[in-house]
């Protein structure tokens, strides 16, 4: 017997049929890169997505082709997603901040054949143009020329029919070791996605949320938000421009009550807050997720009356994995507790399946007792099965992807992220967190960042040296640090040495590169 329901595939243009319809004019600002603000809404998106799906249309763009953006987050960028992805083509998102070869890499692996760019990437694009062999179509996204272009045609076309299996999004990962890997989204595992990350223990929106998204369009999906914001009705307020200032002035004057970034940004917005006395009165959601959040940066938002959706995910699953809502004994528990629980990277919603095996087989199921530590693998309809254009599946026979991560499941399903596979230290034949002796380092208050690296060592295999950069004037020696550490971490987890440097670097998505760290200090020794 089969169903009596009816065909309604679950396509990302489903979204912002609905969002026109049902929230047409809930707004979309944009403060856009030279100070102008700009005021559209659901409405217009879909209106311009039209318009844009007919323009690829008329340059030949068909179902399965490969359009890609160069831009930050603004209103055209989020009608590219639409109108990319209604024209059946398939929306690949390029970080700018990736570097030249990868650039080069990633477009023509994609195959792109249109590139939709921001007018501050014009000296980006012109150095890559004659490298970028499948590109045909250059548009510019913010200096009139996108507008000219869509507003030759009048919109009215139906979108191009596809199914709810069929691809609608290309994404790369920043590629830590050797080339970057194209993950790609089909309709339906976006739609789920974006549903489930609407739910109060993830981003906590409904009609009334405004959000601005300080995570940038072109990392992770944005986290799903353009895909969910429109199933909810969400007012965005975009800024093309990163700047702290910029930000929280945007968040007062249009009482933003979501926000979401990696922890970086909320640094940046500490200090700005720090150096002027600036408020943010409205907000009262914060996602937090790419890299660790450290505690005192979970504690200050909590204290400011925002809830910290503490996040883990990857491209590989669209991205979210997990997050960290509030427990069922939330209330009984005192303020250091709420914060040890946010410091977690929470739970699986329903569509993430999770379990760590042992480091070494990588293939004993360890139990979730709060303890054991291994590698983290996760399945579900919105995690990867295989790379773009790979030969084999990237997942075992039963499905599960080995996320590179290393974790603790706590009996209550909580995770506990304590590093990635390849940056964990191995002293004496047990392992010690990486990221748990930098975020314990980054709480001292003349820590502007840190980061802990394995080192080789003669007894023991490898034992941590803490890498440290030091806030602006402040006078802090190794000796004070470790007096700091002391009663934060085991005692044989302190760093046999401590040094400081002028600066870390960062990958592409602004998280610390060990590799380059490592690289940097390669002829390193510590003595016995
Ligand atoms: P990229 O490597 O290009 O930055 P991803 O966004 O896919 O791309 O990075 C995913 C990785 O980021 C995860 O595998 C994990 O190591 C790290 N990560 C993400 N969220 C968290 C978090 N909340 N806590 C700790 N690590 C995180």
């Amino acid at each position: 017997m089969s169903g009596a329901m009816q065909d309604w595939d679950l396509v990302v243009t489903h979204l912002i049929d609905h969002a026109a319809r049902e929230h047409g004019q809930r707004e979309i600002v944009t403060r856009w890169a030279d100070g102008s603000e700009t005021r559209t809404g659901w409405a217009d998106i879909r209106q311009d997505a039209k318009k844009m799906a007919q323009a690829l249309g008329a340059l030949g763009i068909t179902k399965g082709d490969r359009v890609a953006t160069l831009a930050m987050n603004h209103a055209h960028h989020l009608v590219c997603w639409y109108g990319a992805t209604g024209a059946g083509a398939i929306l690949h998102t390029i970080n700018p901040r990736l570097f030249e070869d990868q650039l080069e890499y990633i477009a023509n692996h994609a195959e792109d054949r249109v590139l939709l760019y921001d007018a501050a990437f014009r000296p980006l694009v012109d150095k890559m143009k004659s490298r970028w062999t499948t590109i045909e179509h250059y548009i510019c996204l913010d200096d009139g020329e996108f507008r000219q272009w869509i507003d030759h045609q009048n919109g009215d076309v139906a979108w191009v029919p596809v199914g709810e299996r069929d691809p609608c999004m290309l994404c790369y990962t920043s590629g830590t070791t050797g080339n970057p890997k194209g993950v790609l989204y089909e309709h339906r595992s976006t739609v789920i996605h974006a549903l489930v990350a609407l739910q109060p223990a993830i981003f906590d929106a409904d009609p009334q949320s405004v959000m601005l998204p300080v995570v940038p369009m072109f990392h992770a999906a944005s986290w799903g938000l353009p895909w969910g914001g429109a199933a909810t009705g969400i007012k965005f307020v975009f800024s093309a421009v990163n700047d702290p200032a910029v930000l929280c002035d945007l968040m007062r004057r249009e009482r933003v009550t979501h926000s979401a970034g990696v922890p970086t940004v909320w640094q940046a917005m500490f200090h700005h807050m720090d150096a002027t006395g600036d408020t943010l009165p409205d907000l009262r959601q914060a996602i937090i997720g790419g890299s660790a959040a450290p505690r005192f940066m979970i504690e200050r938002l909590m204290r400011m009356g925002v809830n910290v959706a503490h996040a883990w995910g990857m491209t590989e699953t669209s991205p979210i994995g997990t997050t960290g809502a509030k427990t069922y004994d939330w209330d009984d528990l005192t303020f250091e507790q709420q914060v040890d629980v946010k410091q977690m990277q929470g739970r699986a919603p329903f569509g993430v399946e999770l379990r760590t095996v042992d480091l070494t087989d990588m293939q004993t199921v360890l139990p979730r007792d709060g303890v054991s530590s291994g590698a983290l693998q996760v399945r579900g309809p919105w995690v990867i099965r295989r790379y773009f254009k790979a030969e084999e599946d990237a997942v075992n026979a039963d499905g599960w992807f080995d996320t590179g991560d290393v974790g603790i499941l706590h009996p209550d399903g909580t995770l506990q992220l304590t590093d990635r596979t390849k940056d964990v230290i191995k002293s004496g034949g047990e392992w010690i967190s990486s990221v748990e002796l930098e975020n314990a380092a980054m709480g001292h208050p003349a820590v502007a960042e840190a980061a802990a690296l394995g080192m080789p060592h003669p007894r023991w295999d490898e034992r941590p040296v803490l890498f440290v950069v030091r806030k602006q004037g402040a006078q802090v020696e190794a000796a004070a640090i470790a007096e700091f550490l002391a009663d934060k971490v085991a005692k044989w987890w302190l760093p046999d040495a401590i040094e400081f440097v002028e600066d870390i670097p960062h990958t592409a998505t602004g998280k610390i590169s060990k590799k380059d760290l490592r690289a940097r200090f390669s002829d390193y020794r510590l003595s016995a």
